[in-house]
């Protein structure tokens, strides 16, 4: 069965003036993804995502939201089922949250009145009561956003870094609530952040922007593997490899991802013994080394360069 597809865009191109903000991005978000957009600060996120929104015009390209793609087709009634938060909502800071979100309610023309107090239980601001908005932290603030974003229903959520600037309490508030989201209302989540690590315990996929453009886009599965740190040996025949680390050592833990490579994910430091195995058991050992790298290092290379600012 094929992929079913919220959000696909084609050479998806913002130009201001001469610089290319957004460079060709063709970018797939399946149902039900939690799909992480992470590039540095200036890399053409937020812009990527006000296209997708709505809120900026491509210079070129195309956007296909829920399959429908262009005018006639009525991509414009599916971006109803968007709900986004990509600018921070202009809140009544004196107002409470509830009062600012019934504002939003009717704004909207939504009848349910009690989406509202439903919409602030989702987001764990029910306990903040009569404090006013202008007292909020950061993190409440995101919270009473995402309250906003929802308030219509959505069945697709845009979010640029809501994780910026939140303390790690904060951070994991989030988190908890994109999986919540995910997992009991079914719907599906783009998320920009310009750091992997806030991103790599919930998001299903990813895809890197740099300079404005989608340089990769991959599953977290295939992230795993990619960072899985392992020993990697080339030999003539893995399968008595294999049998030596299984009866010799006791390994288990290894894969044989080609005809002459064989991984072992544990015990490094008896690399050199087990190669000495090898060759006592008649296995012609061309290549023998330790491979693999953690999560932000990776991205390091992936994003180019620094990428703390
Ligand atoms: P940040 O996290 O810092 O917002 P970002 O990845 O979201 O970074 P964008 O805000 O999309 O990046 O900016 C991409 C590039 O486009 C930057 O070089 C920025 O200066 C430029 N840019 C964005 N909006 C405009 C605009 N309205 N006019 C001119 N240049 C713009």
């Amino acid at each position: 069965m094929s992929a079913e597809y919220v959000l696909r865009t084609q050479n998806l191109t913002k130009t201001f003036g001469q610089h290319k903000a957004v460079d060709n991005v063709s970018m797939n978000v399946r149902k039900g993804d939690i799909y992480g957009l992470i590039g540095k600060n200036g890399a053409g996120k937020t812009t990527f995502l006000k296209m997708v929104t709505g809120l900026a015009k491509p210079t070129q390209g195309a956007i296909e939201l829920f399959g429908k793609k262009d005018v006639q087709s009525g991509v414009e009634l599916q971006r109803k089922r968007i709900g986004c938060l990509v600018e921070e909502p202009g809140y009544y800071p004196g107002m409470t949250a509830l009062d600012n979100l019934e504002i939003v309610r009717r704004n909207l023309g939504i009848a349910e009145k009690n989406i509202t107090r439903e919409m602030l239980d989702f987001v764990k601001l029910s306990d903040a009561g009569k404090k006013k908005v202008r007292n909020f932290s950061m993190g409440m603030k995101q919270r009473l956003g995402i309250a906003v974003s929802l308030i219509r229903n959505p069945d697709f959520l845009v979010l640029d870094e809501p994780i910026n600037g939140l303390d790690p309490s904060g951070i994991k508030e989030i988190r908890d609530l994109m999986i919540k989201l995910n997992r009991e209302r079914q719907i599906t989540i783009l998320i920009s952040s310009h750091i992997l690590g806030e991103l790599s315990k919930i998001a299903t996929r990813y895809g890197i922007i740099r300079d404005g453009a989608l340089i990769e886009e991959f599953d977290a599965e295939t992230l795993g593997d990619r960072c899985k740190r392992c020993q990697k040996v080339v030999v003539d025949d893995p399968a008595r490899a294999a049998k030596i680390l299984e009866d010799r050592f006791g390994i288990h833990n290894y894969d044989v991802p080609d005809r002459h490579v064989i991984r072992i994910f544990e015990r490094y430091d008896e690399a050199e013994n087990i190669n000495n195995a090898f060759v006592m058991g008649g296995v012609a050992l061309r290549e023998s080394m330790l491979v693999g790298q953690d999560l932000e290092g990776y991205f390091m290379d992936l994003l180019g360069g620094d990428h703390r600012t």
